[in-house]
């Protein structure tokens, strides 16, 4: 859709997907589209710079050994070189020889076709993708309770009545601006050791801000159940129509009431019987967590608990409340339906299911006993890499894992003990710089697709320029070493890559089979499930009946476990981590942003001013954070407001700032997402 020379396409940045325009000379402009209203945040309105940015990669590298430099090659060069070693690999060492890592910000034809190109051209099962990191947790709790996983199963614009909205472990002030302006009618709760710009807000608007150690959410959720059960304000009536489970998430939270709750995560017992009276007495109310609740060695756990909470106050299924989870990555929606997931296949079907299996073997035209089982999730993957065993050649798109994987320094070994890694980027981030291949490819405004944003709404992404010879689509590069392979069924066009997805997400739980580019392009708002042209999209899941096949919410019975790596005499504090108003993921982009990086131009370490007193620091010196695995270097920034036991880190940075040198990849066992949000650490004075 162009008008007036300008294209109308969405930021490549977050869920939230804010409309924009964009020129063909890249020039962003501000599109008023339902989530945005109308706004963008400054990532959004700097994206356009990167287009024509001074580092951009606009031809492929090659390194002839792992000691030689990177040095320009032709695209034949470079992808005859890569399929000549996969070949090689694969032939010596087998299909799982060969992994392949994904990301939540590439379109959906990317994650469905890059599933497929692991799965059919190179036959392996080690693939996963940086989703993993993010929204897998909060996936895997919406299944358990709901059986169906989409982040916000209704519209944004929903919000916009709210009462009372309790945010756990969102910052959303910062990471998705635009989406304040759904919140100003309500009273906020915020739940977030950091004293964060969004916990601000929530004093202001006549709400609470709650801040719980890290690594205790799970308690306080517990806690505010029992309240909510002993005040009397559980809805009996939906418990008994739309729930089973209660008694067992019950047993639970009995032995949790609020004081004992309190002892542990810090927050006060009657502020949990405040929110929980307000939830109750509001006539809309919602409960949205995010990640600081979902990073953790038992986020699935920790989710399902205010997802109990929230289906024993009757939110879920109705108009006007709700339970949802507030999506990170641009299409982490999408990227955990289409395949790239290392459990599942297209339209959220699961890889070990033989109906699914056929299904989608049926569209690929393959027997479905030659597609491989599960294979390793993303940390297990990167722990794997170059050991005995383990996928001896990777393939990156679009994740910068040697700064956003927990406990980095070790994955940054396990990239260099691989034979050959190959990544595709367009500017030359850590891990691209790490590559023996470095793939150059188009960014956002240069591409055509679709992304689903975190309320389940598939919309356009739209090319308004070329991009800059010598740079291909990754589209192109999969389809090209699909060739490079002898393997047929790779198209670079996005359009053609869609009708296929379509076609293989048909009858599965995300269901695509009726969306189309030209249902998109008229301007159908559509949200999955969307089984036929006829069907006008689901933006509200849920007000009829649940998706396990009994119609019902399952209630589950969970309990507090200690961090897997809780404080001790030699490293004293909690570390926790997260994201700041105008950096994006690992940096990679937003740090070459001038007017970005002029901003936050390093890392941080935010402390409460006795913290630092006691390492020997004081406000703006520079502070060595040191655990088990690692030291993060970063500027102290002193903030009487946040709890003296608890350290804060942006993940925004790297080399030696990178705040994943210290996290630990202790996984949950369930979604096997790991504890980004709670490790041990001490502070260093350090000289610079
Ligand atoms: Fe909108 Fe997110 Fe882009 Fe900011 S980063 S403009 S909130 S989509």
């Amino acid at each position: 859709m162009t008008t007036s020379g300008r294209t109308a396409t969405h930021c490549p940045y977050c869920a939230l997907q804010c409309g924009q325009w964009v020129d063909d000379t890249g020039a962003v402009d501000a599109r008023a589209f339902p989530t945005n209203g109308g706004g963008l945040c400054q990532k959004g309105w700097t994206a356009g710079s990167l287009l024509d940015h001074p580092e951009r990669l606009t031809t492929p590298l090659l390194r002839a050994s792992r000691d030689a430099p990177l040095t320009p090659v032709s695209w034949d060069t470079a992808l005859t070189h890569v399929a000549t070693r996969l070949r090689a690999l694969r032939a010596g060492h087998g299909a799982d020889a060969v992994a392949v890592f994904g990301a939540g910000g590439l379109t959906n034809e990317k994650s469905y076709l890059l599933g497929k190109f692991a799965r059919v051209a190179l036959g392996t099962s080690q693939i996963d993708y940086n989703g993993r990191f993010c929204m897998s947790s909060a996936a895997a709790a919406g299944n358990r309770a709901f059986g169906v996983d989409r982040g916000l199963p209704f519209p944004v614009t929903d919000l916009d009545g709210a009462e009372v909205v309790v945010l756990a472990g969102a910052n959303v002030a910062e990471t998705m601006p635009p989406l304040m302006g759904h919140l100003t009618g309500a009273r906020l709760v915020v739940i977030d050791p950091r004293r964060t710009p969004t916990a601000e807000r929530a004093v202001a608007s006549g709400g609470l801000h709650l801040a719980p150690a890290p690594g205790t959410d799970l308690v306080l959720a517990l806690g505010m159940l029992h309240a909510a059960v002993v005040d009397g304000h559980v809805d009996l009536d939906y418990l008994a129509g739309r729930t089973t489970g209660f008694d067992d998430a019950w047993s639970v939270a009995a032995q949790w009431w609020p004081e004992r709750a309190e002892r542990v995560c810090g927050v006060a017992a009657a502020d949990m019987r405040t929110v929980v009276g307000w939830l109750a007495r509001a006539a809309n109310r919602y409960v949205l967590t995010a990640r600081g609740a979902e990073q953790h060695a038992h986020g699935v756990d920790t989710v399902s608990a205010w997802i109990n909470l929230s289906l024993a106050l009757g939110l879920p299924g109705r108009e006007g409340s709700g339970f949802g989870t507030i999506t990170g990555q641009g299409n982490g929606q999408g990227g955990r339906e289409h395949g790239q997931k290392a459990d599942q296949l297209p339209g959220y079907r699961m890889i070990t299911d033989p109906a699914a299996r056929e299904h989608v073997a049926g569209v690929w035209g393959v027997d479905p006993g030659s597609l491989p089982g599960p294979g390793r999730s993303a940390s297990e993957l990167l722990a794997a890499l170059g050991r005995p065993g383990g996928p001896k050649a990777l393939l990156v798109f679009g994740s910068n894992i040697g700064v956003s994987a927990p406990d980095a320094e070790s994955v940054r070994d396990r990239l260099a003990a691989l034979d050959l890694l190959v990544v595709a980027d367009f500017l030359p981030g850590e891990t691209a710089m790490a590559a023996d291949v470095v793939l150059p490819v188009a960014q956002w405004a240069e591409e055509e697709g679709t992304m689903t944003n975190l309320e389940g709404r598939v919309l356009r992404r739209r090319r308004a320029m070329h991009p800059p010879p010598g740079v291909r689509t990754d589209l192109e590069v999969i389809s090209g070493l699909a060739g490079r392979l002898d393997v047929t069924g790779f198209p670079a066009d996005a359009g053609e890559v869609f009708e296929e997805l379509r076609l293989a997400s048909a009858g599965g739980p995300a269901d695509y089979a009726g969306i189309s580019y030209a249902r998109l392009d008229a301007g159908e708002a559509l949200h999955w499930p969307c089984p036929t042209e006829e069907h006008p999209g689901t933006p509200r899941l849920f007000d009829e009946r649940f998706a396990h096949p009994d119609g019902r919410a399952r209630l589950v019975g969970v309990d507090h476990t200690e961090a897997a790596e809780p404080p001790d005499a030699e490293h004293p504090l909690r570390a926790t981590t997260g994201r700041v108003l105008v950096h994006y993921q690992s940096g990679a982009q937003t740090r070459r942003v001038a007017e970005l990086a002029g901003i936050e131009p390093e890392s941080f370490v935010e402390c409460h001013p006795d913290t630092a007193a006691r390492a020997g620091l004081v406000d703006g010196a520079w502070a060595r954070v040191v655990s088990r695995r690692g030291v993060a270097e970063a500027r102290v920034r002193c903030v009487a407001s946040l709890r003296p036991d608890t350290v804060f880190l942006p993940f925004h940075f790297g080399g030696a700032q990178a705040a994943n040198n210290v996290t630990i990849a202790a996984l949950d066992p369930i979604s096997r997402m790991p504890e980004f949000k709670a490790c041990a650490v001490r502070l260093e004075p350090v000289d610079r």
